[in-house]
């Protein structure tokens, strides 16, 4: 693919990627599960909408006509990458029927989807096109590039939703493919006309929220998807401010909204990063799309290193282990996942924190099989423009590229099972001696990294939280070993609340609880669904869960930072098997802890359930009552009476990775405050 002037790495083609090891593993599990069978999730999957453009769907608000197609591209982008990387042909060609059809119904003008979205809000068609996209890096077929531009080119771009500026992303990928002006142009004008509507909203997205000190507090999806396009701009412009701008958005998120498993929190407005606060799983997603542009644009490894936090706690940490039920949302500490334990404000006492097939709004159901083959995509990058003999290893797991450079084929397999192991091993094979660099990034978490070639220490060391360029000329065989000495570190959260990291890796308190079938709700629709699809029956297979702690979990870690190296005790356990099944950690820390009496789960008659809704026409969000029985995880103890509630005595607990995990207390009180 050729690429924009302003940025530091290019992609690298999915089709040149291979996976390997765990993340081959957990993409097969996909297959097996919800990506190879749609229907298990419910409507809208087990209906077709993108290849049957004549067909609306009959839903009675027409704000929400947009959002089987959005729903539904997720689950198509996903898809078409996971069947592609796996092998598997059943699913590549069912995703890949989607996109043929949509092509070849196309209007006589070249416009893609049903003629309501002529005039009607086209978020859904940036997911949809990313996934046209994705088909053309596999095949390198013009028809889907050329059908894409002629879209664009048939009809103008309406602005009458936020997330319409997202074909800003779209336009600028074909851009960087075409190189027609043209379509940089309709970008530019799009992300200007959008700047002007945000200006009466003080959008947090827009140019002027992102320049601003204000915090961001917006929806989380919305921020992913529109706030990186002032990056993209500038990689096709080089228009600073823009950058700029992206990058302000996003440092002021971290600040003050990136939870323990790395994700910022989402539910579904960005909340702070309390010990309570939880994510949206389409968030997994979008926050590392965006992310992975701006390690591509700016270079900085530190983008890369928040990538694999997410991918490696946060991603597992939402899903059973077979990949066949997930959580719409997910919280560092979740002691309880019914069909009524979801402690967000956001329809407080519903299903969103349960593990099941779907949930009753299925963007997330959608979205997450997304994540994993967009971090396979990412792993590798090369230089831009004079510099396109760099290839760069930028996100870490075992698997190979297979490419050209300088003239010359070249295979790279990366051996590892990071990051269930501390070393990364790459193996070099060009087809002939060849010059060209080989960068590989150094994780800023880690204070003593080594690298060798062919077990010789490099002369220049390497620097934490940086990209390390090798040039030299290549030859079959080579041998490049990257050595990360993972290290404990004691994170610190509001409300006393402390948590510990082990290298990329969060680590949790894995909560028993039996894998129980939930059979109160068989599956809980909306009315509309009810409408579309007729009382649903769940697919063999495909149960949804009810999980209840059947262990004890009220404990606080008696470490501090000064005592974590010394007191905690690591074991590895044999690296064979899967490393994120439950019984299969890579694994254990054990680290002293303390009780805390009378902490307990929250037992409630009522709750306050805050949900969307429209009145006078205009969206905005409503609390309301809601009677019944809610079993809720609770927040961390009140500081003043925790020392009093501390047992004398100290146990030992152990603590695996996060994403071995299911229920489980990742941000614990402070034990030392005895
Ligand atoms: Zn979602």
């Amino acid at each position: 693919m050729s690429a924009f002037r302003y940025t530091r790495y290019s992609p690298v083609s999915l089709s040149q990627i291979r996976p390997a090891g765990w993340i081959m593993e957990l993409l097969k599990r996909q297959c097996s599960s919800i990506t190879g069978h749609p229907q298990a999730s419910g409507y809208p999957f087990d209906h077709t909408f993108w290849g049957n453009p004549t067909q609306l769907p009959d839903v009675p608000d027409p704000n929400m006509l947009w959002w089987p197609y959005e729903q539904t591209a997720y689950r198509i982008d996903g898809a078409i990458k996971v069947g592609f990387l796996t092998g598997d042909d059943t699913v590549y060609r069912m995703a890949l029927a989607e996109i043929d059809q949509a092509i070849e119904q196309a209007a006589p003008d070249d416009f893609i989807g049903p003629e309501m979205f002529r005039t009607h809000d086209r978020w859904p068609y940036a997911v949809f096109f990313r996934a046209v996209l994705a088909q053309y890096a596999i095949s390198s077929d013009k028809r889907y590039l050329d059908a894409l531009v002629r879209h664009y080119h048939s009809t103008p771009h309406p602005m009458n939703f936020g997330r319409d500026v997202t074909g800003v992303e779209i336009l600028l990928a074909l851009y960087a493919e075409t190189g027609q002006a043209d379509l940089l142009e309709t970008a530019q004008d799009l992300y200007a006309r959008f700047n002007r509507q945000a200006g009466e909203f003080d959008l947090d997205y827009s140019l002027a929220g992102m320049r601003s000190d204000k915090p961001v507090t917006t929806h989380g999806v919305s921020f992913n998807e529109i706030a990186k396009l002032g990056a993209i701009l500038y990689a096709a412009t080089g228009d600073q401010d823009s950058l700029a701008a992206t990058l302000n958005a996003y440092a002021k998120v971290e600040r003050d909204h990136v939870l323990a498993d790395g994700l910022h929190s989402s539910a579904e407005g960005m909340c702070g990063h309390d010990p309570l606060a939880s994510h949206e799983t389409c968030n997994i997603t979008d926050y590392t799309w965006s992310l992975g542009h701006l390690v591509q644009i700016t270079g900085d490894a530190h983008f890369a290193d928040q990538i694999e936090r997410v991918i490696f706690n946060a991603l597992p940490g939402v899903i059973i282990k077979d990949f066949k039920a997930l959580q719409y949302f997910s919280c560092p500490n979740q002691l309880v996942a019914t069909n009524v334990s979801n402690h967000n404000a956001m329809s407080r006492g519903d299903n969103r924190m349960s593990y099941r097939p779907g949930h009753p709004v299925q963007c997330c159901t959608g979205n997450a099989q997304r994540a994993l083959p967009n971090f396979v995509e990412r792993m590798w990058m090369r230089g831009q423009g004079d510099r396109d003999d760099e290839i760069v290893a930028a996100l870490f797991g075992p698997g190979q590229l297979d490419t050209q450079v300088a003239g010359t084929q070249l295979t790279i397999q990366e051996n590892t099972r990071y990051p269930f192991e501390q070393n990364v091993s790459f193996s070099l094979h060009p087809e002939h001696p060849v010059r060209f660099t080989f960068t590989v990034r150094v994780p800023g978490w880690c204070h003593q990294p080594a690298i060798t070639l062919n077990d010789q220490p490099l002369t220049e060391r390497p620097t934490p939280g940086s990209f390390y360029r090798i040039e030299r000329e290549w030859q079959p065989g080579d041998q490049v070993v990257l050595t990360l000495p993972f290290e404990l570190a004691l994170k610190r959260w509001p409300e006393g609340g402390i948590s510990l990291e082990f290298g990329p890796l969060t680590l949790s308190l894995p909560v028993a609880a039996p894998l129980e079938i939930e059979i109160e709700d068989a599956w809980v629709q909306t009315p509309e669904e009810f409408r579309l699809s007729g009382p649903q029956q769940r697919l063999p297979g495909f149960p949804a869960y009810r999980l209840t702690p059947a262990s004890q979990w009220a404990y606080a870690l008696a470490v501090d930072e000064q005592s974590l190296a010394q007191v905690a005790k690591v074991t590895w356990n044999d690296p064979s098997g899967f490393p994120l099944d439950l019984d299969n950690p890579a694994l254990r820390v054990s680290v002293p802890a303390r009780r805390v009496k009378d902490w307990t789960l929250v037992e409630t008659d009522r709750v306050i359930r805050s949900i969307p809704s429209f009145e006078d026409g205009k969206f905005c969000m409503v609390d309301r009552p809601v009677e019944g029985h809610f079993t809720l995880t609770p927040p961390l103890p009140d500081l003043e009476s925790l020392p009093e509630r501390l047992s004398d005595e100290v146990e030992w607990i152990d603590l695996v990775p996060y994403g071995n995990t299911l229920l489980r207390m990742t941000v614990f009180p402070d034990g030392m405050k005895k």
